[in-house]
């Protein structure tokens, strides 16, 4: 192992590759440094973590402005991997319908609102009628009253395996050093308090600067430095139903079924594959918040295979949702299932950028939907190590210092405050 480098990596997911790959690539660009200046150490396999349970999909609508920004640029990268990794990725353009309720007379106004806010960042995200989303949809898709459809064309959608295999390559093709199987286990502070040597099972490595894209781990890993992380777990269920090949339409769009809550996507072999929205409401988020207090337990158990079961009900209630979509559903058969884990934040958005105490510490976290973002947040902290870059102003909103003791408050007053107290609780009984 290197003992001196420029920046270490904690994390091969998605985020750590991607961030690793970008700054490899950008130390090079500027400074003509040699390879080998960074570095990624993961605890377990490239890929193993949160990454390995996502769905695939990459799509640009999203009610924060300056996240649909991102998520654009982010299509765009995808789209020319080889620029910004020096390798290919294949993947699907499927586009994506978006399904809503209609609240007044054929119209949701919100909906209609987002649609608008997207076409000023250039984003289609067009209503369309019910005979328009039959026939991109194909014939076995269900349709009902009361419902709105907006189509985005833009959205694309991967196979996870391969992605991996990008990772992969990408890293070796950048001669990036990494190390599976190895452990951080601490940090030693210089007396500006800046990171001077990373702690590994494999060893010490002095560094210049320290990206954390440890996901759901982040919270125990940092607590020993004093900085305190707000992302916690989030458990959902993924279910892949076998359907014939002659039913479904292997090019279906990506369907976010708001009325339903519920996304499905096609794979190639024809299997749809489902699973429900992160919750979004901030009382439930404070609950799983306060039910998984990861800076003590860590994010192990979710690789534990225990964890990772479906019971029966669970599949159930899954079929009766997929149902009331697709035609074709009593006859498909199930095919596999998980549970997986969304990363959450507080406020649901990622955490990007300069640590608020620790100055040489960078933070590339998710958020429960991260894998679409992966080239344009590696890009991000490529920017933030080097101190130039076209993506610095557009990060404010996402930086670790909002969640100070003010918003903490405010967040934990979701659970134990005067609006959840057992008076109030009995009241609504
Ligand atoms: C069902 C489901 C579907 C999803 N679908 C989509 C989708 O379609 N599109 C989308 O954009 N997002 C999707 N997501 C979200 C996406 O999966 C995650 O946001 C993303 O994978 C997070 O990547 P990451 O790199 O931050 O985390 P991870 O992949 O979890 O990486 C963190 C890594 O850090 C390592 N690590 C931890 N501690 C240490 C340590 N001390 N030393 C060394 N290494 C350490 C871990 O082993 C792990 O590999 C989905 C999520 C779920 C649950």
């Amino acid at each position: 192992m290197n003992k001196n480098i420029n920046t270490v990596v904690i994390g091969g997911g998605c985020l750590g590759c991607a961030s690793a790959i970008s700054t490899q690539r950008r130390l090079r660009k500027l400074y003509g440094i040699d390879d080998k200046q960074v570095c990624v150490i993961e605890k377990s396999m490239i890929g193993s973590g949160l990454t390995a349970r996502h769905s695939g999909i990459v799509r640009a609508a999203n009610a924060i402005p300056k996240a649909a920004k991102l998520a654009k640029i982010s299509i765009d990268y995808w789209k020319n991997l080889p620029e910004i990794w020096g390798v290919s990725c294949d993947f699907d353009a499927n586009g994506a319908l978006w399904i809503a309720h209609d609240t007044k007379h054929g119209k949701n106004e919100k909906w209609a609102k987002l649609s608008h806010s997207l076409k000023k960042l250039n984003i289609a995200f067009n209503e369309i009628d019910k005979n328009q989303a039959r026939e991109i949809c194909g014939n076995t898709i269900k349709f009902h009253d009361e419902e709105i459809y907006y189509y985005e064309p833009g959205a694309i959608q991967f196979d996870p395996s391969i992605v991996r295999d990008a990772l992969f390559n990408a890293l070796n093709r950048n001669n990036i050093e990494t190390h599976e199987q190895v452990s951080v286990e601490g940090f030693i502070s210089d007396d500006n308090g800046h990171i001077k040597t990373v702690l590994t099972s494999a060893g010490d490595i002095n560094c210049e600067h320290v990206v954390n894209a440890a996901g759901p781990w982040s919270p125990a890993l940092f607590d020993a430095l004093g900085i305190f992380i707000p992302v916690s777990t989030e458990k959902v269920n993924v279910v892949n139903w076998l359907t014939s090949q002659i039913d479904i339409n292997v090019n279906m769009p990506i369907i976010a079924d708001y009325t339903n809550l519920a996304y499905y996507r096609v794979w190639h072999n024809g299997e749809i594959h489902m699973h429900q929205p992160r919750h979004r409401n901030i009382r439930e988020t404070a609950r799983i918040f306060s039910e998984h207090p990861l800076n003590i337990t860590g994010a192990d158990f979710v690789n534990e295979p225990s964890n990772q079961y479906l019971g029966y009900g669970d599949i159930r209630v899954y079929e009766e949702i997929a149902k009331k979509r697709f035609e074709n559903i009593e006859k498909a058969v199930y095919g596999s299932g998980y549970h997986s884990y969304f990363d959450i934040t507080p406020d649901l958005k990622f955490i990007l950028g300069q640590d608020k105490t620790v100055g040489n510490l960078f933070h590339c976290l998710g958020s429960g939907q991260a894998f679409k973002y992966s080239p344009v947040f590696g890009e991000i902290i490529a920017d933030c190590i080097t101190g130039e870059g076209k993506h610095l102003n557009d990060i404010e909103e996402f930086s670790i210092s909002r969640f100070d003791a003010e918003y903490m408050k405010y967040f934990w007053d979701q659970v134990s405050g005067v609006d959840n107290t057992l008076e109030t609780e009995t009241i609504s009984l």
